[in-house]
């Protein structure tokens, strides 16, 4: 058996970002990854100014709460104001450049407008209210980095150095298939139709799902029998003009388990018995196209929870490196187990939970590999090391989906 990490390193040490890149709108950006980083050109915010409806004036000529100003003049946002003469307010509004010779706002609640005149009821602290110059951007910084997956606040981030359009890497193209033939689907046969032993191909939803949510595209080929010549003829067909295959169910040992073989007569395969639970049986490997170069395969287990959490897992982390994304671990939260599990597997466990609102976790009761209700229900999954028993009260490593997926 090979423990996860062994897994992952063999993975990723095969595995190369794709070469092409593109240049798209920062509108049509979202969850891409950058290709090139974006540095700025310009400070941000470009100038002081004001963070508060007020008054902008000198401290010097406000010793006392009550002083009164002249408003000499007023700033309204995207205009500019002229120099703050000595013992003059200028009436300004968010967002506005700070006037020359102002050091400090005043809110507006605080001061009394009347007339020509302003009364400011308190003594104001130099710089108060002001958003300085470069305070988020400094000009020449580097504002996302290369292999950043773009989120709506970086696409923000972007748009506020100026960049209509960025360098992204391609979007990797995935095939993906099902295997098995007790698969029907939801909408060809409905459920008082189901012939005895088959089952709705639920996979194909998950997958795909997830496929899109890491920002690839899917091409979707629907169910393979099994059989070898069938599911040959696919891989051959998924091969051409996809990056790689994804495939759920028949990577077992089974008479009726066709893809191995099938991968090992198109291409290459290694099969892997990974140390995890769910999920043991995982096939890496590739695919010949016609024109000699190859598609990377990986084949999932066909149980609901083991494909749902190896994709997580071992095909996530292949897809960011496609899309040169750093694939480092996902990152583990120490929380509270609010639940005992007793009887620890010799395999490192994903234990499906839920947060609860008094800031621990609790466990779905039933964590059968076919139970796809236990990752409805759950939020995430417990990271629980090889044999370790857990009681209640104790400290584990949580993962959400909701990061996995982000
Ligand atoms: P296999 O890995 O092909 O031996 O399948 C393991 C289990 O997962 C069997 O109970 C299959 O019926 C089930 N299974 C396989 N593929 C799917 C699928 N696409 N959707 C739902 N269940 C599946
Ligand atoms: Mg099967």
């Amino acid at each position: 058996m090979l423990t996860l990490d062994e897994a992952l390193a063999r993975l990723l040490s095969a595995i190369r970002p794709l070469a092409e890149t593109e240049r798209v709108s920062t509108f049509e950006a979202r969850g891409r990854v950058l290709a090139e980083g974006v540095r700025s050109s310009l400070d941000v915010p470009p100038q002081d100014n004001s963070s508060m409806d007020g008054y902008a004036l000198r401290c010097a000529d406000v010793r006392e709460a009550g002083t009164l100003l002249t408003v000499a003049q007023r700033i309204p946002a995207g205009h500019v104001g002229q120099p703050l003469q000595a013992g003059t307010a200028a009436r300004i509004f968010t967002g506005a450049q700070v006037p020359p010779g102002a050091d400090a706002i005043v809110m507006q609640e605080q001061c009394e407008a009347l007339g020509d005149e302003v009364r400011i009821g308190i003594v104001p602290q130099p710089g108060q209210w002001i958003r300085r110059r470069g305070e988020d951007v400094v000009s020449g910084a580097e504002v996302l980095a290369r292999g950043t997956r773009l989120t709506p606040q970086a696409l923000g981030m972007a748009a506020s150095v100026g960049a209509a359009s960025l360098t992204v890497s391609r979007r990797p193209r995935v095939a993906l298939f099902s295997t098995g033939d007790e698969l029907v689907m939801p909408g060809e046969t409905a459920p008082e139709q189901m012939r005895p032993g088959a089952i709705y191909n639920s996979n194909r939803f998950t997958l795909r799902g997830l496929i899109e949510a890491l920002g690839c595209e899917c091409n979707d080929l629907g169910i393979v029998p099994d059989r070898l010549d069938a599911t040959r003829e696919a891989l051959r067909r998924a091969a051409q003009g996809n990056d790689l295959i994804v495939t759920s169910g028949g990577v077992s040992v089974g008479e009726e388990d066709h893809l191995r073989p099938a991968v090992q007569a198109e291409g290459r395969v290694d099969y892997w018995q990974m140390a995890i639970k769910p999920g043991k049986p995982l096939a890496f490997g590739e695919v010949r196209r016609a024109d000699g170069s190859h598609a990377w395969f990986m084949g999932l287990p066909g149980n609901p929870v083991s494909s749902f959490i190896t994709f997580l897992l071992v095909v996530r982390p292949a897809l960011m490196a496609l899309q040169g994304a750093p694939a480092g671990a996902p990152r583990a939260l120490k929380l509270r187990a609010d639940f005992d599990w007793p009887r620890p597997d010799k395999r490192r466990e994903f234990l499906r939970v839920r947060r609860n609102e008094a800031g621990g976790l609790d466990l779905y009761p039933n964590q059968s590999s076919g139970v796809l209700t236990s990752a409805v229900w759950g939020d995430g999954v417990v990271d629980n090391p090889s044999g370790q028993a857990i009681a209640k009260g104790d400290l584990v490593d949580f993962l959400s989906f909701a990061e996995l997926l982000a």
